[in-house]
Formats: structure tokens, C-alpha cells, sequence
């Protein structure tokens, strides 16, 4: 049958009813790290997505790199998602939790006890910024940090921390877990040549360097089952002061590691998603489609008629929506009808509460 941006889609253990994807946003409207009502509204206006992404979930307190941004590692956070999560389903929708560590995106004064933020190796992320609240109660973007280098023996204890986070994600009632191994945070900091220099089995080639993200996978596998599992990669991305001299030899290495694994979806964000940054050749997602025998999501300033383009053309199975998701509530609707979009309002995106979150009209 021809396949179209709202036919049905079989994701692991789910079947979509389209494949229109929320994609992860972060909000930092979680002043406590504690997801409620607000979020709870604001997922559930957005249930009519084949799937929601949650926003970057802090897996521990370390991870942290942004302010307001929520966790999955108390029993308060888990109470707050378990409340999203049955909005989301009361209203049809499915969803994903997104379980993310900054590594090195982070700095003394978001970190708790202002310890030093950790990362692969003790190198600084040039230009990179994090989002700290001062001694004065005020907030703003703030220089990251030098890191240090994660000891070997720390390294079981960090993937327990994926481990337990994900068995909180489906005691709260996710459908899925996605790893987030993307946009220069702490796995893609393992993955990537500029900012790995370790010299045990985490660091040098190319299957060392992606030793945690498979062993971080494997970890939430056994949890949450290999079929309720996604990860999101963003290769050729340099955003952060990250580098890398072998993207795309990572890639094949990672794509067919996590086909054999049987993961439900790898979730592609491209590295021109701002509009700036190179594109990623058909040559590339062909490529990807044969390594990897899961469903592919592609994310990156898609329009419903560049999502119909992919799926028509057999290189993705879906696209993932970040900013009009954000202004359109009722985008799949929208969608459906041809309708105009709602734009979004960049000063509403992260803090503060129901304005430019929860009071986007729908048709
Ligand atoms: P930005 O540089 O304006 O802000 C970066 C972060 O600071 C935000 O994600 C948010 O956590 C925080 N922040 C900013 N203003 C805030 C406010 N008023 N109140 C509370 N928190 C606030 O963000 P941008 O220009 O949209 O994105 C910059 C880069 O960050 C992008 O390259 C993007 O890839 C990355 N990003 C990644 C993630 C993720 O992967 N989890 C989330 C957001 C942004």
C-alpha cells in the first residue's frame, strides 16, 4: 500500500495510528524538577501524535545541565509523570519518555553540592552554555564548565542510573523509553572523537567510543523490553564545542549494533535543524535504511509535505515535529485538513507557565 504521512505504523510493541511524531522540547517550565498539571494538560493537548517524545528528563542529579528542567529520579518526579502519563492515555495518545544526561553541557552552580560537572574526558565545551539560577534568585545562560573525566569504576553506577530511571518511566506508565544520545550531550560526547580522548575500552576506536550508548541501551532494554525502546543520534551535528572526525563510520557501527538488539526506532535529528549546518544526503538515509531494520524518524524544520516526500520515498517511516508541535496543539488535525499553521512564539519556548504552553488555539 502507498504509505503517507497519516497512515498507521507499527513501532515496536505500539502501533501509530500516524506518523506524525512529537519531537522532544525542552520547556523549563519545571521549577522543582517535578512534572503536574500544567504538563499533564499541555501533553494531553498534543495526544493526537502517533507518538509524544517527552522533553530531556534528567536521569540524575548530576546530569543536570538546565534549570527547570524535570527528572525521573525521585519518587515525586515519577508520581508527576505517572500523572502525564495517564492524561496522555485518557485522551489516546502514547508517549515516550526521554531519558537524558548533559555530561559536560553543565557547570558547578547546576550541579548538586556544586561539584564538577562529569564528562568522557576533562576537555571544556567551547561556546557551550548552560542554564543556572544565581545566588540572587535571578536566572540566565551561563558559561559551561571544565569537566572531569568519568573514573572507569564510575561507569557501572552511571548506567544503573539509566537503568533505574527507566524502571521509574514504566512504573509511571510510558510506552516507551528514547535514549538520548544526541545534540552533544553526555553519550554523544563518548561517541564523538573531539570530545572522547579516554584510552580504556569507553575511548579510541570507533566500537569503544560507542561501548556506553550500547551498554546504556542494553541496560533500558532489559527493563522496558528491547521493542519499547528508541534512541535519538544526531550525526555531523557541531553545536556545543563538539567535533568528530568519524560520524558517520559511528553511524554504520551503531545502526546495525542496534538493529541486531531489535530496538523499536532510531531517531534521527538533522544537523541543519536551525537552518544552518550540512544536509544529510539520500545517499546517507539509504544507507541507514539497510543497516537498520527498525522504524527511522527523521526530525529537522519538516513540513508535512517534506514528511510525505521521505515516507514516499522509502527513506524514513516518520518525521518528528518540534516547533510547530509547540504552537499547534491539534497538528495531526491540521494536517489532515491542509490547514494553516498557528507560528510559534520563541519567547514563550522555555520558563514560565501556561502562556505560549498550554493556550495555543486549536481549529
Ligand atoms: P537557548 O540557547 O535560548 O537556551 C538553551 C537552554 O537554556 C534551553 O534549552 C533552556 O533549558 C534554557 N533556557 C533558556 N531560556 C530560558 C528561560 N527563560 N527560562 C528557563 N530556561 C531557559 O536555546 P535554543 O537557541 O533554542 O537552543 C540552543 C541549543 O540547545 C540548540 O542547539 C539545541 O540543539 C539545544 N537544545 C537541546 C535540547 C536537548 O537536546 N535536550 C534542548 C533544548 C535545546
Amino acid at each position: 500500500a502507498h504509505e503517507t504521512l497519516l497512515s498507521p505504523l507499527d513501532v515496536g510493541r505500539l502501533t501509530l495510528p500516524n506518523r506524525v511524531i512529537m519531537a522532544p522540547l525542552t520547556r523549563a517550565r519545571t521549577p522543582d524538577s517535578i512534572p503536574g498539571d500544567l504538563q499533564a494538560e499541555y501533553y494531553a493537548q498534543r495526544a493526537d501524535a502517533g507518538l509524544i517524545i517527552s522533553e530531556a528528563t534528567n536521569i540524575s542529579p548530576t546530569a543536570r545541565g538546565y534549570v527547570y528542567t524535570p527528572g525521573i529520579y525521585t519518587d515525586a518526579q515519577e508520581a508527576g509523570w505517572r500523572k502525564v502519563v495517564k492524561a496522555v492515555h485518557d485522551a489516546g495518545g502514547r508517549m515516550a519518555l526521554q531519558l537524558w544526561h548533559v555530561g559536560r553541557v553543565s557547570h558547578e552552580i547546576v550541579q548538586p553540592e556544586g561539584r564538577q560537572p562529569v564528562a568522557p574526558s576533562a576537555l571544556r565545551g567551547e561556546g557551550a552554555e548552560c542554564f543556572a539560577e544565581f545566588p540572587d534568585g535571578s536566572a540566565g545562560r551561563y558559561p559551561v564548565s571544565t569537566p572531569r573525566a568519568l573514573e572507569l569504576d564510575e561507569i557501572p553506577a552511571l548506567i544503573d542510573d539509566y537503568r533505574q530511571a527507566a524502571k521509574r518511566a514504566r512504573r509511571a506508565g510510558f510506552d516507551m523509553v528514547e535514549v538520548h544520545a544526541a545534540n552533544a550531550y553526555l553519550l554523544q560526547q563518548f561517541l564523538a572523537t573531539g570530545a572522547n580522548r579516554r584510552s580504556d575500552r569507553y575511548g579510541g576506536s570507533v566500537v569503544n567510543r560507542a561501548r556506553l550508548v550500547l551498554e546504556v541501551v542494553d541496560a533500558v532494554s532489559e527493563v522496558m523490553g528491547a521493542d519499547r525502546v528508541g534512541i535519538r543520534l544526531s550525526p555531523f551535528i557541531e553545536i556545543f564545542g563538539l567535533s568528530d572526525d568519524e560520524p558517520e563510520a559511528m553511524m554504520h557501527y551503531l545502526a546495525a549494533q542496534l538493529s541486531r538488539r531489535g530496538i523499536a526506532y532510531l531517531h534521527i535529528n538533522e544537523p541543519d535543524w536551525t537552518g544552518e549546518g550540512p544536509q544529510l544526503t539520500d545517499a546517507f538515509r539509504r544507507d541507514l535504511r539497510e543497516r537498520f531494520r527498525g522504524v527511522l524518524i527523521y526530525c529537522g524544520h519538516y513540513t508535512a509535505e517534506r514528511a510525505e516526500a521521505l515516507i514516499a520515498d522509502g527513506l524514513g517511516d516518520a518525521a518528528a515535529f518540534g516547533r510547530p508541535y509547540i504552537a499547534n496543539p491539534d497538528l495531526v488535525e491540521r494536517f489532515r485538513r491542509g490547514a494553516p499553521l498557528n507560528d510559534p512564539d520563541p519567547s514563550t519556548f522555555y520558563g514560565g507557565g501556561a502562556e505560549g504552553y498550554t493556550d495555543y488555539p486549536t481549529l
